[in-house]
């Protein structure tokens, strides 16, 4: 019986050890979806590093590495571990498809993109001809027929209370920083509502009475995201997801979305000043609407938590101590920060490149916590020292009970905020370590 490992790597904290926890609170899908489309001769094993060890004596015939963000690099040194060991390696996901030369130094073979098409041939090949092609890059059109994914391969795991659904996969925005934009360039794929449907039902049949939905724009798609919602609404869960901040302008819909038990919603605010926006290609956010819509949507109901960067070509020391106002005025319950960060691939490496602004080409220090190019009005340095100011300002224990305990909303759902402030908590230790509260 022929053995795939799966490894999911963590990544270096500041202290330039491995960053661990004790759960896993936001699981991902990619491997159990992949298991499910493994043929059952196979067996399956899977590692996810921030709670697992590696275990490079595997008896394992073939390994497959995802790779998320920064976590790339940590992939790339165990890739070297078992290559050294004569074992087969796969890599696939998000950073892989975006530096797939660089990749390919380390892996004997890329799955690029979707994986529905390619994973199947690569398991062939890998079976009938003990050989890989370098590269399997055959794009899907539609996302149906998907089969359940193996979730009892995340619930052997410490996991906190959710488990991940899909219901569309990419955005039709094409934000110039965005690896979404540049993987999927404005493409949107929707699966069949009752298809999303059946996989809650998965995860309600396991015991659990959450899940969060793992699309990055539902919003884009009003009228599929009213079907969904309608569909959610009877299972009687809870559940939290990523969205546009537009939807606050859409009280009818916010309701909607509520009735149907959505409790936390993530939104990419990015920043507060509109040529920052404007620069990024996310002019369509209008930073005169964002208070009014973090407003309307707390109001709903749905807790708010928020992605922001620093560092935009508008960026000043001014507008940067002002985006702790703005935390502190909104009361943003689960904020988070990066520094803008041309990751290879994007629109945006490819603008910093040819204007020369690019101080370090070492990508290990591509983490969102280092400004490793030359910003507009601030030296790359000042820049690295506002972003922890600021990380610590946010995390300070008078903001973080303004905006969780004592913040107003709280008597909507208390359990909710309570939770809010554990998490605060958790992210203020990450921060009093000089590690950004990402990994979750
Ligand atoms: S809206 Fe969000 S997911 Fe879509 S391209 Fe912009 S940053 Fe990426």
């Amino acid at each position: 019986m022929p053995k795939i490992l799966f490894i999911q790597p963590t990544q270096y904290g500041a202290d330039g050890k491995l960053c661990k926890q004790k759960k896993i609170f936001l699981p991902g899908l990619v491997f159990p979806l992949l298991a499910a489309m493994t043929p059952a001769h196979w067996e399956i094993e899977v590692i996810i590093e921030v709670v697992d060890n590696v275990d490079y004596d595997s008896d394992a015939d073939l390994i497959a590495i995802g790779t998320m963000g920064y976590a790339m690099f940590r992939g790339m040194e165990i890739a070297d571990e078992f290559r050294k060991r004569g074992k087969t390696v796969v890599m696939g996901g998000y950073m892989a498809s975006m530096v797939a030369e660089e990749s390919l130094k380390h892996a004997d073979s890329l799955v690029l993109g979707d994986a529905e098409i390619s994973y199947p041939l690569m398991l062939r090949d890998f079976e009938e001809k003990s050989k890989l092609e370098r590269i399997y890059d055959h794009p899907i059109s539609k996302l149906a027929d998907l089969p359940v994914p193996r979730y009892d391969l995340l619930t052997s795991k410490p996991i906190g209370n959710m488990l991940p659904v899909q219901a569309g996969r990419g955005c039709p925005n094409t934000c110039s920083f965005c690896s979404v934009a540049c993987m999927y360039k404005g493409r949107y794929l929707f699966r069949p509502v009752p298809e999303v449907i059946r996989d809650i039902k998965a995860v309600r049949a396991l015991g659990y009475k959450q899940f969060y939905l793992i699309d990055d724009n539902l919003v884009s798609n009003e009228t599929y995201l009213r079907e969904l919602c309608r569909e959610i609404e009877p299972l009687g869960l809870k559940w939290s997801t990523q969205c546009a901040l537009e939807i606050g302008d859409k009280p009818e819909l916010l309701a909607l979305v509520k009735r149907s038990g959505a409790q936390i919603m993530s939104f990419g605010i990015e920043s507060i000043t509109q040529a920052g926006l404007d620069k990024l290609n996310k002019g369509w956010l209008n930073v005169d609407d964002h208070k009014k819509r973090i407003a309307a949507i707390t109001k709903a109901g749905i807790m708010v938590s928020s992605e922001m960067i620093i560092g935009t070509d508008s960026d000043t020391e001014q507008s940067i101590k002002a985006t702790y106002d703005f935390i502190w005025e909104t009361r943003i319950p689960l904020p988070r920060f990066y520094i803008l960060t041309p990751t290879p691939g994007t629109d945006l490496y490819e603008e910093f490149l040819a204007e020369d602004r690019l101080i370090s080409t070492d990508w290990k220090m591509y983490d969102g916590t280092v400004c490793v190019y030359k910003p507009v009005n601030l030296s790359p340095e000042r820049l690295t020292e506002l972003f922890w100011e600021l990380y610590k300002r946010v995390y300070s224990w008078k903001s973080i009970l303004h905006r969780t305990l004592l913040n107003p909303a709280i008597w909507k759902s208390p359990r909710l905020y309570l939770f809010a402030f554990v998490v605060n908590l958790h992210y203020r230790s990450y921060v009093k370590k000089g590690n950004p509260p990402n990994i979750l």
